[in-house]
C-alpha cells in the first residue's frame, strides 16, 4: 500500500494549491480527482462564467460602437461557437493543472476517493475514470477539498429545472429563461442570457437581489436589472414547475405563472460530502458542512483537514487557495505568511458589475458611528451612446478614526478598481489617505478620491434602538 505525508481529496483551486505547496516543501503528496482537474472554478464556475460575461458584453459594445462612428450592427449570437471556444479554453486549463501538479512531484489519482479510516483512503471508479481499479492508500494527513454542488429546490417539477452545472453545456441558448434565485449565480446568469438575446424572468423571494450585500448597493443594482432587458419578479417564491407543450410553466406563490423555455435554479450550493464516508473516519458534519477552525483548517479528527467550499464559509476561489496554501505551509514549510480574510473583496459580474471590500453600511453600523460618502454618475463611456445606467460608489468610514471600513462600487471595471482599493483597505486606509491622493483623470475610479462631503452621518444601530 502506498503511503503519503499528505493526501488531498479534490483537485479544485484549494486542493491543488495545498498539494503543490506541500510537495514543493518536500512532502510526499498525492491528490485524487473524480470529475474535473481544476474543480468548480475552472470547469463549472468563475472561468467559464467570466468568458460568457465577456460574450454578453461584446454584444452591448457592438451596439454602443455605432455612436462612436463604427458602421456595425450586432447580428445574432452563435451559442455553439461560444460554448466550443469556452470548452477548448477549459481543456487547456485542465492540462495546465495536471502538468503543474506533476511538475511539483504530486502523485495523481483519478477516481472517487472515500475514507476507510482516519488514515486510509480508497479510490474507486468515477465519471472521469469509469474503469479504474480500486486502490487503497495511507496518509498521515488528509485534506478534504471536495467543494460544493448546486442545490435544487425541493418543489414539484424540480427535475425539469437546470442548475449552473448544466448552463455551461446547453445545446442551444433558450429563447426564454426563468432564473430562480438572486444570489451571485442568479444575477450573473440573468445578465449573460439577457446580453446574448434571451428573454429573462428573474424570480426571487426578497424585495431586492443579492441579500447580504450593502442595502444601498442592492437598490442600485435592482435599478440596472430592467435596463438590461430583464423582467424582475421580486417577492416571488416558486411553488412548482410544470412541463407544457410549449416549454415550462413556473408557478409562483400567490398565483403568478411564468411561461418559459428553461427554468434555471440558482438557489445556493451545498458541500460535496455524501460519497466520502466521513463516518468511517469519525469526521463530524453539522448542518451539512464540515466545521473547521479557519485559522488552521482542523476538523474534529487529528490529521484530517477541510478547506474551501466544503466548509461552506467563504465559498470563493481565492479564499480556498489561501486556506490550502496556509495549511500546506503550516504542515510542511515555513509559516509566517498571513492573509486578511476579513477584507476579502467580492464581485458580481453583472452589467454593470458590482464589487465591494470590507463592511456593508449595515454591518459597520452595528459597532461604529459612520460617515457615509456616496457618488452617482453616468460613466463617460456611455456619454455618446446614451446607454442608460448610473455608476454608484460608496465609502463607509468610521467617524472617529476615519478608517475606511468598506468600499463599494457599481460601474464599469468595478472589480478591477476594488481589487486595487482592497490593498489599501487591508493596509488600514483612512479617508485622509484618499483625500491626499491625486485623481487619475478621466476615470471612474478617481471618484473614490474626490468625494469630499459626507452624504450622511449614521449613529451606531445600538443608539437607534435606545
Ligand atoms: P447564493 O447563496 O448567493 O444565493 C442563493 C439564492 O437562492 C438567493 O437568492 C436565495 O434567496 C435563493 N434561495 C435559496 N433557497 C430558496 C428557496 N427555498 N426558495 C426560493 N429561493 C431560494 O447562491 P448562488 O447559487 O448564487 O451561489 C453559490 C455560491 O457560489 C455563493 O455562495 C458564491 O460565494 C459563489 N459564487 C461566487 C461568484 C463570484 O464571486 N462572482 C459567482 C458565482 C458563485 P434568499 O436571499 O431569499 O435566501
Amino acid at each position: 500500500m502506498q503511503e503519503f505525508d499528505l493526501f488531498v481529496i479534490g483537485a479544485g483551486s484549494g486542493g491543488v494549491r495545498c498539494a503543490r505547496i506541500a510537495a514543493q516543501n518536500g512532502a510526499r503528496v498525492a491528490i485524487a480527482e473524480r470529475r474535473h482537474w481544476g474543480g468548480t472554478c475552472v470547469n463549472l464556475g468563475c472561468v467559464p462564467k467570466k468568458l460568457m460575461v465577456y460574450a454578453a458584453e461584446y454584444g452591448r459594445e457592438i451596439d454602443d460602437a455605432r455612436a462612436y462612428g463604427w458602421d456595425v450592427t450586432p447580428g445574432p449570437h452563435d451559442w455553439r461557437t461560444l460554448i466550443d471556444a469556452k470548452d477548448r479554453e477549459i481543456e487547456r486549463l485542465n492540462g495546465i493543472y495536471v502538468s503543474m501538479l506533476k511538475k511539483a512531484g504530486v502523485e495523481l489519482f483519478t477516481g472517487d476517493a472515500r475514507f476507510v479510516d482516519a488514515n486510509t483512503v480508497e479510490i474507486g471508479p468515477s465519471e472521469l475514470a469509469p474503469d479504474t481499479a480500486v486502490q487503497t492508500v495511507r496518509a498521515k494527513n488528509i485534506v478534504i477539498a471536495t467543494g460544493g454542488a448546486p442545490t435544487r429546490l425541493d418543489i414539484p417539477g424540480a427535475e425539469h429545472a437546470i442548475v449552473s452545472d448544466d448552463a455551461f453545456h446547453l445545446e442551444n441558448r433558450p429563447e426564454r429563461v426563468a432564473i430562480i434565485g438572486s444570489g451571485y449565480i442568479g444575477i450573473e446568469f440573468a445578465g449573460i442570457f439577457a446580453g446574448l438575446g434571451s428573454q429573462v424572468d428573474f424570480v426571487y423571494r426578497q424585495d431586492l437581489p443579492l441579500r447580504g450585500f450593502d442595502e444601498e448597493m442592492r437598490r442600485h443594482i435592482a435599478e440596472l436589472v430592467p435596463l438590461n432587458g430583464i423582467t424582475s419578479h421580486p417577492g416571488s417564491t416558486p411553488e412548482r414547475i410544470e412541463k407544457t407543450s410549449e416549454g415550462y410553466t413556473l408557478h409562483v406563490k400567490g398565483g403568478k405563472v411564468i411561461e418559459t423555455d428553461c427554468v434555471f435554479m440558482a438557489t445556493g450550493r451545498h458541500p460535496n460530502l455524501t460519497s466520502l464516508r466521513l463516518d468511517l473516519a469519525g469526521v463530524e458534519v453539522t448542518d451539512g458542512r464540515i466545521v473547521t477552525r479557519l485559522e488552521d483548517a482542523k476538523t474534529n479528527v487529528p490529521g484530517i483537514y477541510a478547506i474551501g467550499d466544503v466548509t461552506d464559509t467563504y465559498n470563493l476561489t481565492p479564499t480556498a487557495i489561501a486556506e490550502g496554501h496556509l495549511l500546506a505551509e503550516r504542515l510542511f514549510g515555513e509559516t509566517g505568511r498571513e492573509w486578511s480574510f476579513g477584507t476579502t473583496p467580492k464581485a458580481v459580474f453583472f452589467s454593470q458589475p458590482l464589487a465591494s471590500v470590507g463592511l456593508t453600511e449595515e454591518e459597520a453600523a452595528e459597532h461604529h458611528t459612520l460617515d457615509i460618502y456616496t457618488s452617482s454618475f453616468t460613466p463617460m463611456r456611455q456619454s455618446l451612446s446614451g446607454r442608460k445606467g448610473k455608476a454608484f460608489m460608496k465609502l463607509v468610514v468610521d467617524s472617529k478614526s476615519q478608517v475606511v471600513l468598506g468600499a463599494h462600487m457599481i460601474g464599469p471595471d468595478s472589480p478591477e478598481i476594488i481589487q486595487g482599493l482592497a490593498i489599501a483597505v487591508t493596509a488600514g486606509l483612512t479617508k485622509r489617505d484618499l483625500d491626499r491622493t491625486i485623481g487619475l483623470h478621466p476615470t471612474s475610479a478617481e471618484e473614490f478620491v474626490t468625494m469630499r462631503t459626507p452624504t450622511r452621518h449614521v449613529p451606531p444601530s445600538s443608539d437607534k434602538q435606545n
